[in-house]
């Protein structure tokens, strides 16, 4: 089982092995996180997850991590669902996300991985919901990862992810 944390910041920071990115079916990056850890790890990050795209909303496809810290070895590109309500599969594919991030982290070895709050952004996903989906799925699955942090960018989202951490599985 994994140690799960919250922390506050900007996830190009975290220093781990794998990095997620919140990012669109091109790969060749985005706005909000994605463009931060596009910036952070260079353009060679677009021109090896443009190889990989496309990647559709649920799944999940790795590339190196250039430029950022030396300790981050791997970005994991994950297509969030966009919110159009709720009932069109949004919380399934939301969980996928989380799912198939652990997935190509134990394919990669990577046992430590940080995870933005993915598609409560420009995608529009409830942070609460997505804050407990994201606990809920990551203690549900079986991974080698010895260390997940959920970094909030906000203190809003910060609170969220520490009241869906807190409550009994
Ligand atoms: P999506 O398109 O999946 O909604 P966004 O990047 O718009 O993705 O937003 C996802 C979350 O990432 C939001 O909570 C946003 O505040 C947060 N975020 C934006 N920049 C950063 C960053 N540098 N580090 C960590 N989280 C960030």
């Amino acid at each position: 089982m994994p140690t799960i944390e919250v922390a506050r910041g900007d996830i190009t920071r975290e220093h781990v092995d794998a990095i997620v990115t919140a990012a669109n079916e091109f790969l060749m990056g985005g706005s909000g996180v994605d463009g931060a850890i596009h910036l952070a790890a260079g353009p060679r990050l677009a021109t090896a997850g443009n190889r990989l795209a496309p990647c559709h909303p649920g799944d999940a496809k790795t590339t190196p991590a250039f430029d950022l810290s030396p300790r981050v070895t791997h970005v994991i590109h994950t297509v969030g669902p966009v919110w159009s309500g709720g009932t069109d599969g949004e919380p399934e594919t939301l969980a996928s996300c989380y799912r198939r991030c652990l997935e190509e982290a134990d394919r990669v070895s990577a046992t430590s991985i940080a995870f933005p709050a993915i598609s409560t952004g420009v995608y529009g996903y409830p942070p609460a919901e997505a804050a407990e989906i994201a606990v809920t799925t990551l203690r549900a699955t079986p991974t080698q990862v010895i260390l997940i942090r959920l970094v909030a960018f906000d203190e809003a989202t910060h609170a969220l992810l520490t009241d869906a951490l807190g409550r009994e599985p």
